[in-house]
């Protein structure tokens, strides 16, 4: 089995998201742990969320997958934006707490000229200092396009960076397809090999979430722009493929594709009409 949601607005609260999800006919959600752009986090409101833990309880929701925002970026040249970065993490894994067990994805980051090497070091350096022993939450690194100077263009990237953290258990990888298709992984002819690439390189074991997302460009384009579900450059086939492949059962699958909520409820039935 797996798990198959959208991205959902956090703006109305966790409930909301969980009777959203239910609506689009998802067990799981994303949602971005504030304004996607940065700036303050909502406030927790505990009765909310005791609610919302009840639903997803009752209705079996699988792992959420919550989405940092864009403008975070851990390896930026400028000091003061890598504290920002550092705070804004730290703040965000603070209030996953309060709905335990979960993911936290972020994109590695854009090291801006620095060079690869130099980005990998400042985004373990501040994993490290701000990942908790006692945290139940598990911080994702998301496999990138390699647009721009994206650090985590590559199985070898991530690999990099996860090998210096220090609390193994707290990290992990989601897999966006759009984006490992855009970074020159060819999924649509050859799924195996590039899970035995991730596997060889990160470990199946490291992998925890799946944003599914066709992709409007050729293969190793590093451009990154999301496509509806089969109606991409990586195509309908594919897509049944990797939500049966074996190695990727119980994971939770977010769909990313630009859609409004019916097309996400359309995507969803499809996709589970489509799993076996
Ligand atoms: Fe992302
Ligand atoms: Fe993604
Ligand atoms: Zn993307």
């Amino acid at each position: 089995m797996i798990y198959i949601g959208s991205h959902i607005s956090a703006a109305k609260g966790y409930e909301a998201m969980g009777k959203q999800a239910l609506k689009l006919g998802a067990d799981t959600f994303a949602f971005f742990s504030r304004n996607p752009r940065g700036g303050k986090a909502r406030e927790i409101d505990k009765k909310d969320v005791e609610n919302f833990l009840k639903l997803a309880k009752e209705h079996h929701f699988g792992k959420l997958v919550a989405h940092a925002p864009y403008t975070m970026n851990a390896c930026a040249a400028k000091a003061d934006i890598r504290a920002f970065a550092r705070e804004m993490m730290a703040d965000d894994l603070k209030r996953m707490e309060y709905t335990p067990g979960n993911y936290y994805n972020f994109h590695p980051g854009s090291h801006v000229g620095q060079g690869s090497e130099a980005g990998i070091e400042m985004i373990a350096g501040l994993l490290n200092e701000v990942l908790k022993p006692q945290q139940t939450t598990i911080v994702l690194l998301e496999t990138m396009s390699g647009k721009g100077s994206e650090v985590g263009r590559c199985f070898e990237e991530l690999q990099a960076i996860l090998k210096r953290i220090e609390l193994q258990e707290k990290v992990g990888v989601c897999l966006d397809t759009c984006h490992i298709w855009d970074g020159g992984y060819d999924i649509v002819n050859d799924l195996d090999g590039v899970l035995e690439r991730f596997d060889k390189i990160i470990g199946l074991d490291k992998l925890k979430a799946i944003h599914l997302n066709d992709s409007m460009n050729p293969l190793n384009s590093h451009k990154d722009r999301h496509e509806k579900i089969g109606q991409g450059q990586i195509g309908l086939d594919a897509m049944e493929k990797i939500i049966n492949h074996k190695s990727l059962q119980g994971l939770p699958f977010i769909l990313e594709t630009p859609n409004d909520d019916a097309g996400w409820a359309n995507e969803i039935a499809m996709l589970r009409k489509l799993h076996r």
